[in-house]
């Protein structure tokens, strides 16, 4: 299997001592009072293996939370704990793909999926979809689905572009999966953090799907803390006791002082997401408005963690790799190079950046990359 190259950058940061905006994750502790709940557990609870699937506690919560949150009704039997989203992700399809089976997955695509589709010995089946719009077409679905199609896997809102999928579009995929009989795996784990009041909604409540979808989220990303590693899979029970299934081969536990505390964070009021959003919201812009104030053209953004600069509208006469491997030699700073997400070579004129870090570490990024646009412009003046 390939080194990905969320590792990749971040080692080649780590010897270059580069601001590192490649892989996505954030700056601080993570939440206070979660830490609280983890440390105490530690030294007050058993560390000892808990339910194979997951603290009752922690179950219970997930599922309280999406009632809460996006109006789902699942009960706690119906959500796995994992080790993470990628996990999940790795779980499912090794729960429910079997030899030969086609999976649909949508480019660009999270770089994992690829390669545990086919170790789970699914035949992948890409849709490559289009910027700056990204947008799902029934006619595109329907061009790459045959008898031997059973799964669609797909994440939603989308790394690396930070696309949101719309009603319609959901709607589309729904009204696919039923049409074939597919179930559809959707990686969920930007669901909170997305801009602009935008809102996610799961693909699970649209028609059709409450039992044909495996619904996977990260606390990671809801908590900002990444290194936790605790995430879930969420389906109605016939699916979910597949997925406990392969889960208990895979990493049979995740450590129960976390789960304690996420559990905890699940139960914060509305108040710390939407604050949570703003935050993140805020570091986008500053980021876009710093690069824009630069010369480098910035494409919307309404999710995750991460924004996108074109590299040929900003004059860049350069591939993507090639950009982020100049950028931490000569500016000091590590980016995520977009062709990394296409199976087969197609867009490489993309370059994400992470936005969910502190002012001044945005502020020096972004001074350092205006530096380099401006050394690249003159480089290009002189040879002219
Ligand atoms: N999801 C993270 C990103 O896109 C990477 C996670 C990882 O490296 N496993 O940056």
């Amino acid at each position: 299997m390939p080194t990905t190259i969320f590792e990749h950058m971040s080692a080649r940061a780590r010897e270059a001592g580069a601001i590192n905006l490649g892989q996505g994750f954030p700056e601080g502790p993570g939440p206070r009072a979660m830490l609280e709940v983890a440390a105490d557990a530690l030294l007050t609870r058993s560390s000892q293996y808990p339910p194979m699937a997951g603290l009752p506690e922690l179950r219970s919560a997930v599922a309280d939370h999406y009632a809460r949150h996006q109006g789902l009704n699942l009960t706690p039997a119906e959500v796995i704990v994992t080790s993470g989203a990628t996990e999940a992700i790795a779980a499912s399809l090794l729960a429910l793909v079997q030899p030969g089976d086609e999976v649909i997955l949508l480019a660009p695509l999270y770089d994992a999926y690829l390669p545990l589709v086919e170790r789970a010995g699914g035949v992948a089946k890409i849709v490559t979809l289009t910027p700056p719009e990204w947008r799902i077409d029934r006619a595109a679905l329907e061009a790459v689905v045959s008898p031997r199609t059973r799964f669609a896997l797909m994440n939603n809102p989308v790394n690396p572009t930070g696309a949101v999928m719309r009603g319609d579009e959901l709607a589309t995929i729904a009204a696919f999966c039923v049409a074939h009989d597919l179930i559809a795996i959707c990686d969920e784990v930007w669901e909170h953090l997305t801009y602009d009041g935008g809102t996610h909604r799961p693909l699970m409540a649209m028609p059709g799907m409450r039992d044909r979808t495996v619904k996977i989220g990260s606390a990671g990303k809801i908590f900002a803390v990444t290194g936790w590693k605790v995430g879930w899979m969420c389906a109605a029970p016939p699916i979910a006791t597949m997925l406990a299934r392969a889960h208990q081969f895979l990493t049979f536990t995740t450590p129960p002082n976390l789960q304690w505390a996420v559990a905890q964070g699940l139960d914060f009021p509305d108040t710390w997401f939407t604050d949570q959003r703003a935050a993140c919201q805020a570091s986008r812009d500053r980021l876009a408005r710093g690069l824009r104030a630069a010369g480098y053209i910035v494409l919307d953004s309404g999710a995750t963690w991460f924004l996108s600069i074109d590299l040929t509208a900003s004059g860049f006469a350069m591939d993507d790799v090639a950009f982020c491997e100049q950028i931490i030699e000569e500016a000091g700073v590590a980016a995520i190079p977009i062709s990394a997400f296409y199976p087969v070579p197609s867009i490489n004129h993309l370059v994400r950046l992470c936005f969910c870090k502190s002012d001044a570490t945005l502020d020096e990024a972004i001074a350092r990359l205006a530096g380099f646009r401006a050394r690249m412009v003159a480089a290009d003046d002189q040879a002219r």
